[in-house]
Protein backbone atom coordinates (compact mmCIF):
# COMPACT_ATOMS: atom_id res chain seq x y z
CA UNK A 1 0.00 0.00 0.00
CA UNK A 2 2.81 2.26 1.32
CA UNK A 3 4.59 1.59 -2.01
CA UNK A 4 1.76 2.38 -4.20
CA UNK A 5 1.38 6.13 -2.64
CA UNK A 6 5.17 6.15 -3.52
CA UNK A 7 4.35 5.30 -6.68
CA UNK A 8 1.97 8.15 -7.53
CA UNK A 9 3.96 10.47 -5.96
CA UNK A 10 6.54 9.93 -8.06
CA UNK A 11 4.04 9.88 -11.11
CA UNK A 12 2.31 12.80 -10.54
CA UNK A 13 5.22 14.78 -9.61
CA UNK A 14 4.47 18.23 -7.65
CA UNK A 15 1.55 19.41 -7.90
CA UNK A 16 1.71 22.60 -6.78
CA UNK A 17 4.09 25.47 -8.29
CA UNK A 18 7.19 25.87 -6.48
CA UNK A 19 7.79 29.33 -7.64
CA UNK A 20 4.96 31.43 -8.89
CA UNK A 21 6.60 34.78 -9.68
CA UNK A 22 8.63 32.82 -12.14
CA UNK A 23 5.88 30.14 -13.32
CA UNK A 24 5.09 30.28 -16.92
CA UNK A 25 1.83 29.95 -18.95
CA UNK A 26 1.93 28.86 -22.23
CA UNK A 27 0.47 29.78 -25.64
CA UNK A 28 -2.49 30.10 -26.78
CA UNK A 29 -2.38 31.76 -23.40
CA UNK A 30 -2.76 36.20 -24.43
CA UNK A 31 -1.07 38.14 -21.91
CA UNK A 32 0.54 41.90 -22.85
CA UNK A 33 0.47 42.60 -26.38
CA UNK A 34 2.53 44.19 -27.97
CA UNK A 35 1.99 46.22 -31.06
CA UNK A 36 4.63 46.81 -34.07
CA UNK A 37 5.15 50.07 -35.71
CA UNK A 38 4.16 48.45 -39.04
CA UNK A 39 1.61 50.77 -40.86
CA UNK A 40 -1.91 49.07 -41.28
CA UNK A 41 -5.62 50.73 -41.80
CA UNK A 42 -5.49 52.06 -38.64
CA UNK A 43 -9.49 52.34 -39.10
CA UNK A 44 -10.24 49.23 -40.16
CA UNK A 45 -8.24 47.87 -36.68
CA UNK A 46 -10.05 50.18 -34.95
CA UNK A 47 -12.76 48.82 -36.08
CA UNK A 48 -12.54 45.60 -35.49
CA UNK A 49 -12.25 45.92 -31.57
CA UNK A 50 -15.60 44.98 -29.64
CA UNK A 51 -14.76 47.16 -27.43
CA UNK A 52 -13.14 50.51 -28.37
CA UNK A 53 -9.93 49.72 -26.75
CA UNK A 54 -7.80 50.32 -29.38
CA UNK A 55 -7.03 53.72 -30.38
CA UNK A 56 -4.78 55.82 -32.95
CA UNK A 57 -2.03 57.77 -32.95
CA UNK A 58 0.08 56.07 -31.71
CA UNK A 59 -1.83 52.48 -31.84
CA UNK A 60 -2.33 52.40 -28.02
CA UNK A 61 -4.24 48.92 -26.54
CA UNK A 62 -5.88 49.93 -23.23
CA UNK A 63 -6.06 46.95 -21.38
CA UNK A 64 -8.80 48.19 -19.15
CA UNK A 65 -11.17 48.21 -22.03
CA UNK A 66 -9.34 44.81 -23.65
CA UNK A 67 -11.19 41.63 -23.74
CA UNK A 68 -8.10 39.70 -24.63
CA UNK A 69 -10.20 38.14 -27.26
CA UNK A 70 -7.92 37.85 -30.13
CA UNK A 71 -9.69 39.68 -32.96
CA UNK A 72 -7.03 42.55 -33.37
CA UNK A 73 -4.40 39.66 -33.43
CA UNK A 74 -6.14 37.62 -35.87
CA UNK A 75 -6.83 40.47 -38.32
CA UNK A 76 -3.65 42.10 -38.26
CA UNK A 77 -0.81 39.38 -37.17
CA UNK A 78 1.95 41.58 -38.62
CA UNK A 79 0.32 44.63 -36.34
CA UNK A 80 -0.51 43.39 -32.81
CA UNK A 81 0.57 39.67 -31.27
CA UNK A 82 -0.10 38.62 -27.44
CA UNK A 83 2.72 37.64 -25.41
CA UNK A 84 2.69 34.90 -23.03
CA UNK A 85 3.56 37.67 -20.08
CA UNK A 86 1.17 36.88 -17.48
CA UNK A 87 2.19 39.82 -15.12
CA UNK A 88 -0.15 42.56 -16.26
CA UNK A 89 -1.56 44.08 -12.97
CA UNK A 90 -0.72 47.75 -12.18
CA UNK A 91 -2.30 49.96 -9.76
CA UNK A 92 -1.99 53.09 -12.47
CA UNK A 93 -4.74 52.59 -15.05
CA UNK A 94 -1.44 54.82 -17.07
CA UNK A 95 0.30 51.61 -16.72
CA UNK A 96 -1.93 50.09 -18.79
CA UNK A 97 -2.28 51.64 -21.95
CA UNK A 98 -0.05 49.85 -24.30
CA UNK A 99 1.52 51.84 -27.26
CA UNK A 100 3.02 50.46 -30.37
CA UNK A 101 6.82 50.07 -30.55
CA UNK A 102 6.91 49.16 -26.49
CA UNK A 103 7.69 45.92 -25.15
CA UNK A 104 8.66 47.08 -21.84
CA UNK A 105 6.51 45.33 -19.22
CA UNK A 106 3.65 46.15 -17.21
CA UNK A 107 4.34 47.54 -13.79
CA UNK A 108 2.91 49.00 -10.53
CA UNK A 109 3.55 52.97 -9.88
CA UNK A 110 5.29 52.83 -6.45
CA UNK A 111 4.04 55.90 -6.08
CA UNK A 112 0.70 55.40 -5.78
CA UNK A 113 0.76 52.16 -3.58
CA UNK A 114 -0.56 53.45 0.53
CA UNK A 115 2.11 53.02 3.61
CA UNK A 116 -0.64 50.96 5.49
CA UNK A 117 -0.57 48.62 2.23
CA UNK A 118 2.69 46.75 2.85
CA UNK A 119 3.50 47.63 6.64
CA UNK A 120 -0.28 46.15 7.49
CA UNK A 121 -0.69 43.71 4.70
CA UNK A 122 2.53 42.61 3.57
CA UNK A 123 2.36 38.86 5.65
CA UNK A 124 -1.16 38.34 6.41
CA UNK A 125 -4.37 39.24 3.92
CA UNK A 126 -7.65 37.96 3.70
CA UNK A 127 -9.75 39.43 1.30
CA UNK A 128 -13.60 39.22 0.51
CA UNK A 129 -15.09 38.80 -2.97
CA UNK A 130 -17.96 40.43 -4.29
CA UNK A 131 -19.30 39.35 -7.51
CA UNK A 132 -21.06 42.38 -8.61
CA UNK A 133 -23.02 41.18 -11.65
CA UNK A 134 -20.05 38.75 -12.96
CA UNK A 135 -20.57 35.74 -14.95
CA UNK A 136 -18.64 33.16 -12.85
CA UNK A 137 -15.25 33.06 -15.18
CA UNK A 138 -13.03 35.58 -13.34
CA UNK A 139 -14.70 34.62 -10.15
CA UNK A 140 -13.69 30.75 -10.74
CA UNK A 141 -10.28 31.80 -11.45
CA UNK A 142 -10.08 33.03 -8.15
CA UNK A 143 -11.48 30.44 -6.98
CA UNK A 144 -8.19 28.35 -8.57
CA UNK A 145 -5.61 30.73 -6.62
CA UNK A 146 -5.89 28.82 -3.53
CA UNK A 147 -6.22 25.20 -5.05
CA UNK A 148 -3.02 22.54 -4.50
CA UNK A 149 -1.21 24.08 -8.24
CA UNK A 150 -1.24 27.76 -7.34
CA UNK A 151 -1.72 28.18 -3.08
CA UNK A 152 -1.56 31.40 -2.17
CA UNK A 153 -2.38 30.21 1.16
CA UNK A 154 1.58 29.89 1.44
CA UNK A 155 2.06 33.60 1.29
CA UNK A 156 -0.93 34.07 3.81
CA UNK A 157 -3.28 35.20 1.49
CA UNK A 158 -6.93 33.93 1.29
CA UNK A 159 -10.08 34.64 0.84
CA UNK A 160 -12.97 34.51 3.63
CA UNK A 161 -16.40 34.67 4.27
CA UNK A 162 -17.46 38.07 5.61
CA UNK A 163 -16.55 41.37 4.88
CA UNK A 164 -16.21 42.08 8.67
CA UNK A 165 -13.35 39.40 8.79
CA UNK A 166 -11.18 40.86 5.32
CA UNK A 167 -8.62 43.25 4.70
CA UNK A 168 -10.87 44.94 1.64
CA UNK A 169 -12.45 43.26 -1.10
CA UNK A 170 -11.85 42.00 -4.35
CA UNK A 171 -14.61 43.21 -7.02
CA UNK A 172 -15.32 40.81 -10.11
CA UNK A 173 -18.42 41.65 -12.54
CA UNK A 174 -18.99 44.92 -13.91
CA UNK A 175 -21.64 45.73 -10.92
CA UNK A 176 -24.47 45.82 -11.99
CA UNK A 177 -27.72 48.29 -10.73
CA UNK A 178 -28.58 45.38 -8.59
CA UNK A 179 -25.37 44.60 -6.85
CA UNK A 180 -24.03 48.29 -6.50
CA UNK A 181 -25.87 48.71 -3.21
CA UNK A 182 -24.34 45.49 -1.83
CA UNK A 183 -21.15 46.12 -3.28
CA UNK A 184 -20.75 49.51 -1.21
CA UNK A 185 -22.21 47.65 1.85
CA UNK A 186 -19.67 44.70 1.63
CA UNK A 187 -17.03 47.67 1.37
CA UNK A 188 -18.23 49.30 4.28
CA UNK A 189 -18.33 46.37 6.49
CA UNK A 190 -14.54 45.89 5.65
CA UNK A 191 -12.26 47.41 9.19
CA UNK A 192 -10.22 50.19 8.04
CA UNK A 193 -7.33 50.14 6.59
CA UNK A 194 -8.99 48.08 3.55
CA UNK A 195 -7.87 47.85 0.00
CA UNK A 196 -9.90 47.54 -3.54
CA UNK A 197 -9.20 45.65 -6.02
CA UNK A 198 -11.07 45.28 -9.60
CA UNK A 199 -10.03 41.63 -11.41
CA UNK A 200 -11.26 41.34 -14.70
CA UNK A 201 -12.02 44.06 -17.89
CA UNK A 202 -15.45 44.04 -16.20
CA UNK A 203 -14.69 45.05 -12.73
CA UNK A 204 -11.81 47.66 -14.38
CA UNK A 205 -14.18 49.30 -17.21
CA UNK A 206 -17.71 47.63 -17.45
CA UNK A 207 -16.00 45.23 -20.63
CA UNK A 208 -18.27 44.52 -22.90
CA UNK A 209 -21.18 45.91 -20.66
CA UNK A 210 -19.67 49.36 -20.82
CA UNK A 211 -21.97 52.16 -20.95
CA UNK A 212 -25.21 50.07 -20.36
CA UNK A 213 -28.21 51.59 -18.35
CA UNK A 214 -28.14 48.23 -16.44
CA UNK A 215 -24.77 49.58 -14.27
CA UNK A 216 -24.51 51.22 -11.73
CA UNK A 217 -20.35 52.35 -11.09
CA UNK A 218 -20.59 55.24 -9.13
CA UNK A 219 -19.66 53.36 -6.67
CA UNK A 220 -16.38 53.46 -7.42
CA UNK A 221 -15.99 57.27 -7.71
CA UNK A 222 -16.20 57.11 -4.03
CA UNK A 223 -13.09 54.74 -3.15
CA UNK A 224 -9.43 54.06 -3.57
CA UNK A 225 -8.84 51.62 -6.29
CA UNK A 226 -5.30 49.73 -5.06
CA UNK A 227 -4.86 47.66 -7.78
CA UNK A 228 -6.34 46.65 -11.20
CA UNK A 229 -6.08 43.52 -13.04
CA UNK A 230 -6.99 42.97 -16.49
CA UNK A 231 -8.34 39.82 -18.18
CA UNK A 232 -10.99 38.37 -19.15
CA UNK A 233 -10.71 36.33 -16.64
CA UNK A 234 -7.68 37.34 -15.55
CA UNK A 235 -5.31 34.11 -14.99
CA UNK A 236 -4.94 33.14 -11.38
CA UNK A 237 -0.96 33.93 -11.43
CA UNK A 238 -1.71 37.63 -12.82
CA UNK A 239 -4.10 38.11 -10.02
CA UNK A 240 -1.48 36.36 -7.45
CA UNK A 241 1.86 38.31 -8.72
CA UNK A 242 -0.70 41.40 -8.88
CA UNK A 243 -1.32 41.41 -5.24
CA UNK A 244 2.37 39.78 -4.13
CA UNK A 245 3.99 43.07 -6.09
CA UNK A 246 1.42 45.33 -4.64
CA UNK A 247 1.53 44.36 -0.52
CA UNK A 248 5.54 42.95 -0.65
CA UNK A 249 8.39 44.87 -1.73
CA UNK A 250 10.61 41.84 -2.36
CA UNK A 251 8.38 41.12 -5.03
CA UNK A 252 8.15 44.22 -7.22
CA UNK A 253 9.62 44.61 -10.10
CA UNK A 254 11.48 47.99 -10.89
S1 LIG B 1 -8.00 41.62 -28.08
FE1 LIG B 1 -8.51 43.52 -26.98
S2 LIG B 1 -7.79 45.18 -28.27
FE2 LIG B 1 -7.89 43.32 -29.55
S3 LIG B 1 -9.92 43.38 -30.51
FE3 LIG B 1 -10.13 42.16 -28.63
S4 LIG B 1 -10.75 43.63 -27.07
FE4 LIG B 1 -9.95 44.83 -28.78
Amino acid sequence: MFTEDIKILFNHGKQFIPDVTKATVPAPFRGRPEISTEKVDEKALLDCCPTDAITANPVTINLAKCTFCGECAMAFPNKIKFTNDHKIASNDLKNLLIAEGSSAPILLNPDLIRKEIQSIFGSSLKLRQVSAGGDNSAEQELGAIGNVNFDVGRYGIEFVASPRHADGIVITGPISENMAAATKIAYEAVPDPKMVVLSGVDAISGGIFSGSPALNRSFLNEVNIDLYVPGNPPHPLTFINGILELTRTKFRRQ
